[in-house]
C-alpha cells in the first residue's frame, strides 16, 4: 500500500509572517490526517517555515534548484543549500518553469541527478518530479506520448535504488490554476500508463511502489474523486494549498488503507 503523499506549492505567494502562520496552522492538524503531508514555500521563505515546521511531521520542501552544488550563478539555489535549511523534498520540472521559463527535460534531469546524488550530514532530497501535457497534446490525442517523453527525457539514467527516493507528479497544464480539473478517469488512464511505463523500464517492485501524484485544481470538492482512482497516491496542490483548511480537507479526502 502507498501512503498518500499531499504538497502544497505555495508558488510566489504569501510574505514571512502569511507563511509561518500557514504552516503553523498545517502542522497544528497534521496529527488528524493519514497522508503524509509536504509545503513548498517561496526559496526566501524556507528557513522561516522549517523554523516553525521542525519537528513536526509535516515535510519541508523547495520549488526549485539549480544542479550545480556551489559557484558563480547568479540567483541559483544548489541542493545542498536546500538540506542546510532543513529541505527534504524539491519539486523539478513543475510546467510553469517548462513554459514560462524554458526549462528543457534535458535541464531537468540535470537537475534530478544534483538532487538525487547530494547529501548533507546524512540527509537527503526527494525530488517530486512534474509532467504534464499541453491543451494541444491532449487534443491532437498525444497526452501518452508527451508524457512518455517527458518520463524518459527528465529520469535519464536513474536507477531503480534512486527511483524508490523520488515522486511523480503528473499535471496537466490545462488544468494548473485554470479551475479545470481532470476527470478520475482522465487521470487515471495516465497515471497507469506511467506506472505501466516504469514496469518496462525498471521492474514491477518499483513500478508498484512509486508514489504518482495528480496536480490540476484540486480542492476539497474534487479531492475524493480524484484520489480514490487506484494509481492516483496523492496531489500536488497550488491555489487550495494556501489555505489550511482547504489544504487538509484535501488530505483528509485520501484514503487511509
Ligand atoms: C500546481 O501548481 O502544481 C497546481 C496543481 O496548481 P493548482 O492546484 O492551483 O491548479
Amino acid at each position: 500500500m502507498r501512503r498518500a503523499l499531499i504538497a502544497g506549492n505555495w508558488k510566489m505567494n504569501l510574505n514571512r509572517a502569511q507563511s509561518q502562520s500557514l504552516a503553523r496552522e498545517v502542522a497544528a492538524q497534521s496529527g488528524d490526517v493519514a497522508a503524509e503531508l509536504v509545503v513548498c514555500p517561496p526559496l526566501v521563505y524556507l528557513d522561516a517555515v522549517h523554523q516553525v515546521l521542525d519537528g513536526s511531521a509535516v515535510g519541508l520542501g523547495a520549488q526549485n534548484m539549480y544542479h550545480e552544488p556551489q559557484g558563480a550563478f547568479t540567483g541559483e539555489v544548489s541542493a545542498p543549500m536546500l538540506l542546510d535549511v532543513g529541505c527534504q523534498w524539491v519539486i523539478l520540472g513543475h510546467s510553469e518553469r517548462r513554459h514560462l521559463l524554458g526549462e528543457t527535460d534535458e535541464a531537468i534531469n540535470r537537475k534530478l541527478h544534483a538532487a538525487l546524488d547530494t547529501s548533507l550530514e546524512g540527509k537527503r532530497l526527494r525530488p517530486i518530479v512534474c509532467v504534464g501535457e499541453l491543451l494541444e497534446d491532449r487534443k491532437a490525442g498525444r497526452t501518452l506520448e508527451v508524457i512518455r517523453q517527458q518520463f524518459d527525457g527528465s529520469l535519464a539514467n536513474v536507477t531503480a535504488e534512486q527511483l524508490a527516493r523520488l515522486v511523480i507528479a503528473y499535471e496537466p497544464v490545462w488544468a494548473i490554476g485554470t479551475g479545470e480539473v481532470a476527470t478520475p478517469e482522465q487521470a487515471e488512464e495516465v497515471h497507469a500508463d506511467l506506472r505501466k511505463l516504469v514496469q518496462d523500464r525498471y521492474n514491477a517492485e518499483v513500478a508498484e511502489s512509486l508514489r504518482i501524484l495528480y496536480g490540476g485544481s484540486v480542492k476539497p470538492e474534487n479531492a475524493a474523486s480524484l484520489l480514490s482512482a487506484p494509481n492516483i497516491d496523492g496531489a500536488l496542490v497550488g491555489g487550495a494549498s494556501l489555505k489550511a483548511d482547504a489544504f487538509l480537507a484535501i488530505a483528509q479526502a485520501a484514503p487511509s488503507d
